[in-house]
C-alpha cells in the first residue's frame, strides 16, 4: 500500500501519524467536520467543504517572535469553526485545523523546530471545559510534522479574560504570567513553535516567547489557526 512505504514522511506528513489515522479509521470512520460526510482517513474535509476560509490579515509578527503563521482571518466563518474546537472538543475539527496550520507552515517553509508547545490556559477554563483545546491542537500538529510535543509553559496566576480587554489592558493582563517549565530539557539554542487557536493582539504569544527566551531558546515562532484583523 502506498501509505506504508519505507519513508519517515509521506508528502511531508509523519508516516506514524498516518498509520495511526488509518487504524483509527476502522473504529471511527473519518468525517468531514463541516458536513459530517464520511471521508478517507488521510483527508481533513470533503471536496465540497473547507475552502471558504479567508486568508489571514497581512500583519507583522507579534513582538519577540521570530516567525508567525496564521491559517485564516478571525471572522464570522472561522469563529464558528473555532467554537467546534473550543467548546465542542470536536476531534474532526481539531484534526482539520491542525492540518490547515500544517499546510500553511509547509508553504512558508517554517517546519524546522526542536519542540512544539502551546499556550497554557487559565485554570478555571480548564476546569470548566475539562480540556485544553490548544494542547490537543499542538499535539496533533506535532504528530503531522513528526516533531516532539512538550509542555514548556505554565501560567503563574490566573488572568482576566483577554477578549474583554483593550489592547493596552491585554498587554498588562498577561505581563510576566508565563514561565518556562523545561522538565530537565535544556532549551539553550533550541527552536520552538508555540501553538494557539486564535491570536488577537499577540500579547499572550509575546509573553510566552519572552519566557522561553529567558530559558535559553534561540528561535521562537508561533502558529495559530486564526488571526484577528487589527484596525
Ligand atoms: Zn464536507
Amino acid at each position: 500500500m502506498e501509505v506504508f512505504r519505507r519513508t519517515d514522511k509521506i508528502n511531508g506528513i509523519s508516516r506514524i501519524y498516518l498509520l495511526k489515522r488509518w487504524l483509527l479509521d476502522f473504529a471511527y470512520p473519518n468525517r468531514c467536520p463541516f458536513c459530517d460526510k464520511i471521508i478517507s482517513f488521510d483527508e481533513y474535509h470533503c471536496s465540497g467543504c473547507g475552502s471558504f476560509f479567508a486568508p489571514p490579515p497581512q500583519q507583522e509578527a507579534p513582538e519577540l517572535l521570530d516567525g508567525f503563521t496564521a491559517f485564516t482571518s478571525y471572522d464570522i466563518v472561522s469563529r464558528a469553526f473555532v467554537s467546534k474546537i473550543k467548546n465542542e472538543n470536536n476531534g474532526y475539527a481539531i484534526s482539520a485545523a491542525a492540518y490547515m496550520i500544517y499546510k500553511r507552515l509547509k508553504e512558508e517553509g517554517a517546519v524546522d523546530y526542536d519542540y512544539i508547545t502551546y499556550v497554557p490556559m487559565r485554570k478555571r477554563d480548564i476546569f470548566k471545559r475539562g480540556y485544553n483545546q490548544t494542547k490537543i491542537l499542538a499535539k496533533e500538529l506535532s504528530g503531522l510534522l513528526g516533531l516532539k510535543f512538550v509542555t514548556l509553559l505554565k501560567k503563574n496566576k490566573d488572568t482576566l479574560e483577554q477578549k474583554k480587554l483593550s489592547a493596552k489592558e491585554r498587554k498588562e493582563n498577561v505581563k510576566g504570567v508565563f514561565s518556562a517549565v523545561s522538565k530537565g530539557l535544556d532549551l539553550t539554542g533550541r527552536r520552538i513553535l508555540i501553538l494557539d487557536d486564535v491570536c488577537t493582539t499577540g500579547s499572550t504569544l509575546s509573553e510566552c516567547a519572552k519566557a522561553l527566551r529567558s530559558a535559553g531558546a534561540d528561535y521562537v515562532a508561533a502558529a495559530v489557526f486564526a488571526k484577528t484583523q487589527l484596525k
